[in-house]
């Protein structure tokens, strides 16, 4: 069921907004062998819908989303559940704000119904960090539901509901959109504010959606999205309506992608999908950019080196688990530390300490910062000559449950293909592609300049017209 399914049956008078969360809810608990979602929200959710309704039965206007049920990643503040980034460092953690995205959308009429499985503090590829179990993926329980905003995307592929928020810091909604045959939206750094957002990296963290058709993930975009005083570094227009949509004629296929790195019916999937961009009147060709390759040791520097700093105030103290019975403030620090992170956490501030320590921060943090200029300079040059970018949102399909087990380089390697846009601040989305004979859903990964994000819908749209034409 999509957004716009939803709206109208409400409109007809088919349907209650208590009927549309009631229904989601029922679906989120056909589905719960899957894990996708840590809490539910399920009394305010249905307070909220009887107040809805009692709007819409009077005549007054109740909002673009009036009644429509959605599920936040559990690093998102939000009232009616915990927030618990799905650490235990965050276990009990009741919000007492939520976070501007939330907000906006519950303004907007729609209704928050629960929190959605994340690897904890969105580290990681798979879900598989979560402290609270994996979720699986929506086509094959083995198999993992991709990360981190693995819940997300299933919620969303099982229809529990038409729309999920996630962050991709680098990669967590673009790749387990890929995984679960949904579409997931990265936007241009900025678009929507990050206040009430757990932060990861605070130079690539983005809020965006998973959603079913192009429409509805466009809506709630433009929904979220626009200047907020409590987090200044959003811009203000990027989907405002009024912005003309730039006028996309040629693409590039990045071509350091399409090779035996990635796995065959990937390659295959993502070649059918530049047929149908050329069907669609699009003039589509090869672009090699071989400075890509080094894009996965520039974020594994510089995110952990953010991860590091943001971290540090789960100290026990301040925020987050307090461990028992200590007797000084180091093993305070240590043990609570130690308890509330998951090994990936733990990981991440290690090396984020290290790259930052004053003898290596030249060598790695410096030079990770210098090659990220160089990155994004590379982009730019190529968006003089190309209105957007292609390539597969993942090197290979949803892998097995447990298949990376304890190799963390194995896992970061999934995220190849998402990463750059992230370092350079810009706007990617995932559109589902096709299947693999095994039934497994493959994504595309749609890439265009800063705050042209309306141009990436809008030959996403295109290309799926064409194709359903055909
Ligand atoms: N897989 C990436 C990582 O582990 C993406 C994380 C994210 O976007 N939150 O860092």
């Amino acid at each position: 069921m999509t957004i716009n399914d939803i709206l109208s049956s409400i409109e007809a008078g088919k349907m209650t907004a208590r009927q549309a969360v009631e229904a989601a809810l029922k679906k989120a608990d056909e589905t719960s062998e899957y894990a996708a979602l840590l809490s539910l929200t399920s009394e305010r959710a249905l307070n909220r819908a009887d107040e809805i309704d009692a709007k819409l039965e009077k005549g007054e206007d109740a909002g673009r989303l009036a009644g429509v049920p959605f599920v936040a990643k559990d690093n998102f503040l939000a009232f009616g559940a915990p927030t618990t980034a799905a650490s235990k460092m965050l276990e009990n953690f009741k919000a007492p704000l939520q976070a501007t995205a939330v907000e906006k959308l519950e303004q907007a009429g729609a209704i928050c119904i629960g929190k959605a499985n994340l690897d904890a503090f969105a580290h990681g590829g798979s879900t598989e960090n979560s402290a609270f179990g994996p979720t699986s993926n929506a086509h094959d329980k083995t198999r993992v539901a991709g990360g981190s905003s693995g819940g997300s995307a299933v919620a969303t592929a099982l229809d529990v509901v038409p729309f999920t928020l996630g962050s991709d810091t680098g990669g967590s909604i673009r790749q387990p959109a890929s995984f679960n045959g949904v579409i997931g939206v990265k936007p241009t750094y900025g678009t929507v504010s990050r206040y009430g957002v757990v932060a990861m990296a605070s130079s690539t963290d983005t809020v965006g959606c998973f959603a079913k058709s192009v429409d509805d993930a466009e809506l709630v975009m433009e929904i979220m999205s626009g200047r907020d005083d409590k987090d200044m570094t959003t811009l203000g227009d990027v989907m405002d309506s009024a912005k003309a949509v730039k006028p996309v004629k040629k693409i590039g296929v990045i071509s350091d992608f399409m090779n035996g790195d990635v796995d065959n019916e990937v390659l295959k999937i993502t070649e059918a999908y530049v047929e149908k961009m050329k069907a669609a009147g699009y003039e589509v060709e090869p672009v090699s950019m071989p400075i890509i390759k080094h894009s996965l040791a520039m974020y594994y520097i510089i995110v952990p080196a953010e991860v590091s700093s943001n971290l540090a105030r789960y100290d026990g103290v301040r925020y987050g688990h307090r461990a028992e019975g200590i007797k000084t403030l180091a093993e305070l620090y240590g043990k609570s530390r130690d308890e509330g992170f998951v090994t990936e956490n733990k990981r991440r501030i290690m090396i984020g300490s290290y790259v930052l320590s004053s003898g290596y921060f030249d060598a790695y943090y410096m030079k990770a910062q210098k090659a990220r200029t160089k990155l994004i300079d590379k982009y730019k040059q190529l968006f003089e000559s190309y209105d957007l970018l292609v390539s597969p949102t993942a090197p290979t399909p949803a892998f097995k449950l447990g298949a990376t087990g304890d190799d963390p380089v194995q896992m970061y390697l999934a995220d190849a293909m998402v990463v750059g846009p992230s370092l350079a601040g810009l706007p990617a989305i995932s559109v589902p592609a096709g299947d693999t004979p095994d039934g497994l859903p493959v994504g595309v990964q749609l890439i265009g300049w800063r705050e042209t994000d309306r141009s990436l819908f809008a030959v996403a749209r295109k290309v799926e017209e064409v194709a359903n034409d055909n």
